[in-house]
């Protein structure tokens, strides 16, 4: 049908690259002449900058959004015998992180709209081994931080955001990272602010936090021959943070460029009753890492394939809720709005640079896909 029409990826990070191109060809070749290569000048810059635009005391750079978790919750004290409250419905990288510094996750359902925790549901799972939320900030729209907030307090336990797809999103005007214990963030290359390989970070107000952090990311010790516990090689290196300093200034209006393509969506998909696109609540400043609409009344998997064929590239994030996975087989529990999001999730073509053209496209193919799979393919 559009045989000749160029394909339409998921993600394009081409045009963001070739804006920057001259100035990231600097910046890196600049590391090179340095001769510094790991927890340089470049790091320590980068971590000042984040610092400054979340408002945080402190920025601790490492290797990935995963060990930015893993960081974080060991640093805030959570460990074995602990149990770790958190979203089913997020990248396993969230529940992974609470697992591997010897903690229990603890699954709590979904709102059906924001597709993030739902806090009214987080008493019910509370015990007396409760140390700690992690919410997530999934595809880019805040978690709903002020209730969770609230009943940490009352109950003594930390809160670690999750903002590895919410860079620069904000929840009633603050930046995400900044309003728990601490926040963690990747710049995997999909995220809003993407390196050109692994990269996290590790943002707190806690001075304690941060020094603890900072010490498990080098082996556990600020100085040579002074290591005071068991920690991880975790450095970020010079060439990504190079890299990300480029880009940094650039993310606030990407990610305006990322909401007007998701208006745009609005209006071209508002006449397809199947599509429901995301919506957003007042408190948030949706930073649409991904624009993720939900399928009613058709077959997900049929029509992402009908947009296959129409050279659209789709990804179903999440078609299998974390509790679900065979690691987490022994965590038997039903949270009903997590699996239906699953079996109804769909995210469409999203980048800041995304031409209005491809926009169309995808309405197009999507009012196509809807008209040519009929009720016959409704899943049971
Ligand atoms: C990407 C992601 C992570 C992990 O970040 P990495 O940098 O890939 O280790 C964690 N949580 C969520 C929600 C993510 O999307």
């Amino acid at each position: 049908m559009n045989g000749f029409a160029p394909q339409i990826p998921p993600l394009d990070l081409l045009p963001e690259i070739d804006l920057l191109w001259g100035e990231i060809q600097s910046a890196v070749s600049d590391v090179i002449r340095s001769g510094q290569f790991v927890l340089g000048p470049q790091v320590r810059a980068f971590e000042s900058e984040i610092a400054e635009s979340l408002s945080v005391k402190h920025a601790i750079a490492c290797n990935s959004g995963t060990d930015a978790l893993v960081l974080g919750l060991r640093a805030l004290g959570i460990g074995p015998g602990d149990e770790v409250i958190t979203t089913p419905f997020t990248f396993y990288a969230t529940a992974e992180a609470i697992s591997l510094v010897g903690a229990e996750p603890v699954f709590v359902d979904i709102e059906p709209r924001t597709f993030n925790i739902d806090p009214s549901q987080i008493p019910a799972a509370l015990t007396p081994r409760t140390k700690a939320v992690v919410p997530v900030h999934l595809f880019g729209h805040a978690a709903d931080l002020d209730p969770i907030l609230e009943l940490s307090r009352r109950h003594g336990l930390t809160v670690l955001e999750d903002v590895a797809q919410a860079f620069g999103g904000r929840y009633r005007g603050r930046p995400l990272g900044s309003i728990g214990h601490a926040g963690a963030f990747s710049f995997y290359p999909t995220k809003n602010l993407g390196a050109f390989g692994d990269a996290g970070l590790l943002a707190t107000n806690d001075d304690h936090v941060a020094e603890l952090a900072r010490k498990l990311r080098t082996h556990g010790s600020l100085r040579r021959d002074c290591n005071e516990m068991i920690g991880y090689n975790s450095r970020l290196d010079e060439i990504q943070a190079a890299v990300l300093r480029v880009k940094l200034p650039h993310v606030e209006s990407w990610n305006s460029q990322r909401q007007t393509a998701a208006v745009t969506y609005r209006r071209l998909l508002a006449d397809i009753a199947g599509v429901v696109p995301p919506l957003v609540e007042e408190y948030a400043d949706h930073v649409f890492n991904q624009f993720t609409v939900r399928i009613i009344g058709r077959n997900r998997d049929a029509i992402q394939k009908a947009l296959a064929q129409a050279g659209i590239g789709t990804n179903v994030y999440y078609s299998v809720p974390v509790h679900r996975l065979p690691v987490y087989a022994d965590h038997q529990c039903h949270l009903p709005v997590a699996e239906l999001a699953a079996r109804e999730v769909l995210s469409l073509p999203m980048g800041p640079m995304l031409p209005n053209a491809a926009i169309g496209r995808v309405a197009d193919a999507l009012r196509a896909a809807f008209a040519a799979n009929g009720e016959a393919t409704v899943a049971a």
